[in-house]
């Protein structure tokens, strides 16, 4: 699309949470209006203790990128396809347009809606899709998969990835050259808190700490002036 080979980025769907909690078959909705994804899964921490039987439905951040290549990453939960359909023919772009579909990683949330591209090259890392083989397969594997290898490397012109292990072993950050400077689509490795990433401090017992903490050294090395977590709004570089 630009001249420049610089990508656009858009958010097709922004991530967002539902929290509910089923008393005595009635279903108790626990969702402000205007609240931010990670509030209302700290209000999901909170609300569970009291509500035996609970649930949160999560779907993430679907971004597209226009530039060298039309990529779409995370098409996510499986019923995040209609709207990410739309949300592209608003935007001008047609299934046909999409050259590849990225998955930061093989969870579901992320995957599931890969189905809606299912004649598109689809690229993960192979550490990721090796792990799934011996292990519960539920996301949606287009036929082609272009599958990615090593600690970093090209996807396309200015669009690399860089393996960052610690929310799944084989999860990569998509760093694309965008006119908004370094773009990092980082998955689920930067949550579930904003702060966390922004004061690089974790819990003691968080799981996988040390290597979530070193890909975001990774993250912070390649000087990204937006990361674009899983479950969270986009965060941008202090000026
Ligand atoms: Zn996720």
């Amino acid at each position: 699309m630009e001249e420049n080979g610089l990508y656009r980025w858009d958010i097709v769907v922004p991530a967002q949470r539902y929290v509910f909690a089923i008393d005595d078959a009635e279903v108790t909705e626990f969702n402000l209006p205007g609240e931010l994804p990670h509030e209302r899964f700290q209000r999901y921490q909170e609300m569970k203790k009291d509500h035996p039987v609970h649930g949160m439905i999560a779907w993430p951040n679907t971004v597209l990128l226009r530039g060298p290549l039309t990529v779409i990453i995370d098409p996510g939960i499986i019923m995040q396809g209609p709207p990410l359909l739309l949300g592209l023919q608003r935007l001008g772009v047609e299934p046909e347009d999409i050259d590849l579909v990225i998955n930061t990683h093989h969870h579901v949330d992320h995957t599931h809606a890969n189905a809606y591209f299912p004649t598109i090259t689809c690229v993960m890392h192979k550490w990721e899709y090796n792990r799934y083989l011996s292990e519960f397969r539920l996301g949606f594997e287009p036929l082609n998969m272009r599958l990615l290898e090593g600690e970093s490397g090209p996807i396309g012109r200015n669009l690399d990835f860089i393996l960052t292990p610690g929310h799944t072993a084989g999860s990569i950050s998509v760093i694309a050259d965008t006119a908004d400077g370094v773009l990092v689509v980082a998955g689920d490795t930067v949550g579930p808190l904003p702060s966390y990433f922004e004061e690089m401090k974790l819990p003691a017992d968080f799981p996988d700490r040390d290597d979530l903490l070193r890909s975001w050294r990774a993250i912070r090395d390649v000087a990204p002036d937006v990361v674009i977590p899983g479950h969270n709004p986009p965060m941008y570089a202090a000026d």
